[in-house]
This record gives C-alpha cells, structure tokens and sequence, in this order.
C-alpha cells in the first residue's frame, strides 16, 4: 500500500471535452476541502475528441491529477477497473465524468468510510434528464438481477462509489473480463451502505452508453451473476415436452377413434415454428454462457496502456505492456516514478 494518498478518485472518460473541464474544477474544490491528499486518477477510454489533451493539461500543471491513457476505446467497466488498479489511496472512489455524480456527496461518503463502511454505494432515488425509455429499461434490469441471483446486488445503483483500500485489493483479484464492476463489489462483500441521491442531468454533450453498449452492460451483468437464463431455457424445454406429448396424444387419438381426416397444415406450422423459435432461443442463451467462457479462456490482459502521465513525467511509455494480474507490479513501478 502507497500510504502517501488518502483519496483516489477514479474518472473514465469518454469523448467528454465539453464537460472535462468543469469536472476537473468540481471535484479538486470539493477534494481540497477535505484538508487531505488525494489523486485524480482519469481514465481516457480512447476518446477521439480533445478530451486528452485536456487531460494532459490538467496533469502538466497539476500534482494531483494523473491520466491513464488507453490506447483504444476498452469500455467504461474497465476503464474503472484500470483505475481501481492503479490507484493508491486508502479509499478509492469511482464517479463518472459527466456530472451525473455529485462530486459533493464524495463527502458524505467519506464520512460514512471513517465511520468504518468499507463500501459506500450511491444509490438513486431519482434520475433527471433521462429518457422514459433509459429510465425504464434500467429499473426493470435492476429488479430482473437481482431476482436471478443469490447475491446482494442493490438495485437503482450505479458505479458511483466509495470503496477501501481492502476491498480494492480483493477487487484486483478478480480476473474475469466481462465484468460488472457494481455486481463485482457487491460479491466481495464488506461491510457496506449506501447513501441516497438525485442523479443530475449530464451537464453536457450526449450519452456515451447507447443501446448496444447497455445491452451488453445487462447480459455481463445477469451472466455474471445468474445460470438463471441457462436453467430457464432448460424449463421451457421441458414444458415445451410436456405440451408436444399431450398433443401427440391427441393425435394419436383423432387418428384412431375418431374419423377426422388428418390433421391440417397449420397445426404442423405452427408446431414447426413454435419449437423453431423455442430452439433458438435456448440456443441463444447457451450462446451467451459459451461467448463468455471463450472470453474469459483467451486469457487476454483487460486493457492496454500506452502512457501513465503524472506532472513529473509526461509521455513516458510504460516498459512492459501489462496484464491485470500483474497490476501490483505497474504500480509498484509508477510509484518508483513518483518522486518520494
Ligand atoms: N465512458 C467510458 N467509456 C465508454 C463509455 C462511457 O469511459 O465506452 C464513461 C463516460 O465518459 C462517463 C461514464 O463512463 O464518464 C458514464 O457514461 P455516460 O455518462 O455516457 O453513461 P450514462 O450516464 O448515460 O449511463
Ligand atoms: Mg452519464
């Protein structure tokens, strides 16, 4: 453990130029209040704008700020579990970058952590600002998870948080590459709380989560978490079995007993199509499972960094492109960078 940083907080950026700037000075006034050290840690998700520049910027005048610059677009989730790995405070907390977040509840949280929490999540009680359709589609997603699995996953919870330098380590551990950071948090366990707030509107520019990607968001998060849709598939299949039986029967007895002519084509259609759409369906789901274990057997490092940039070094590549598991390694490493 670093002990020179009390707080790191953890930002992924993605093309977010219009509101970089405004974050930037949100979160230092509100992290200069505590009187203690903190880092800014900003993720640059391979943002094509001029969001690292900015960010460049920012560090090159700047000792609290430093920039983990990716060298493509890696997803928001890993983007927070890059920042998880490197950063070094005591407690790290994850915020995104659009001012969806109140940089100010970071206090309350920080609170609740001296009190001994070492995970506080904020949970909204209202969104503004969103679509109808976000806000109903994320409401159900959150009661459909946590119906499907045994663990504690709170609902209406994004990744803003708060977690301890303890459960940070152990979140490190965890080599899985779809991941679901909040679901992730909650498997680890701790002690944990959750403080209540309004989600603002984004201060500015649009979305950086569009359909697909919250798509993908939903199905790592129940396949992470739940062999539900697997069993699912298997129950359907069996009552499907059930119902195909009992009507063969029916056959079978038109056939026999009564003089009927045979029956017609669209009962066969509607059979064929029946147990077609059936068919592919549970092919789907076990599709979903395979794409997954194909993943994770490749063993591929989670993300690429091409710079680590703090205000004393600029520009300088890292010597060894890292994997996650050698996480500790990169930032034993940075640290050495850190002048002492
Ligand atoms: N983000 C990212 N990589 C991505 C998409 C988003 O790092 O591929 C960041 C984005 O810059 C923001 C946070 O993740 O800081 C949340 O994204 P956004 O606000 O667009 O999502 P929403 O609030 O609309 O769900
Ligand atoms: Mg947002």
């Amino acid at each position: 453990m670093d002990g020179q940083v009390r707080y790191s907080i953890v930002i992924p950026v993605y093309n977010e130029e219009a509101v970089i700037h405004e974050t930037y000075r949100r979160l230092q006034t509100v992290m200069d209040t505590t009187g203690e050290t903190y880092e800014l840690l900003f993720v640059n998700d391979g943002s094509r704008d001029r969001t690292v520049e900015i960010l460049r910027g920012f560090c090159s005048v700047d000792d609290n700020v430093k920039l983990i610059d990716f060298s493509r677009n890696f997803g928001h989730q890993v983007a927070i579990t890059a920042g998880m790995d490197y950063a070094c405070g005591e407690a790290v907390v994850v915020i995104d970058a659009d001012l969806q977040d109140p940089p100010e509840l970071i206090l309350d949280m920080i609170a609740k952590w001296k009190e001994g929490f070492e995970v506080v999540y904020a949970k909204r009680i209202a969104r503004k600002g969103e679509t109808w359709f976000k806000k109903t589609t994320a409401r159900m997603f959150y009661r459909v998870l946590r119906a499907s699995t045994e663990i504690d996953i709170p609902v209406d919870t994004g990744d803003f948080r708060l977690i301890d330098r303890r459960v940070c380590e152990e979140m490190k551990r965890l080599p899985e590459n779809n991941r679901f950071v909040r679901g992730l948090v909650s498997w680890v366990g701790f002690r944990q709380t959750a403080i209540e707030y309004v989600r603002d509107e984004r201060l500015a520019g649009e979305t950086k989560y569009p359909l697909k990607k919250m798509i993908k968001l939903c199905l790592d998060g129940i396949t992470s978490f739940s062999y539900k849709p697997l069993k699912l598939a298997g129950y359907a299949g069996f009552l499907c079995s059930v119902a195909g039986f009992l009507y063969m029967m029916t056959v079978f007895y038109q056939k026999l007993f009564t003089d009927q002519v045979v029956p017609g084509w669209s009962s066969l259609m509607i059979i064929q199509l029946f147990f077609s759409g059936f068919t592919l369906i549970m092919l789907g789901a076990v599709g979903e499972y395979i794409g997954r274990i194909y993943d994770e057997s490749k063993g591929r490092p989670l993300y690429i960094v091409r710079d680590f940039v703090t205000k004393q070094q600029q520009h300088q590549p890292l010597q060894s492109v890292p994997g996650r598991m050698e996480a500790s390694n990169i930032r034993e490493l940075a640290s050495k960078r850190r002048p002492s």
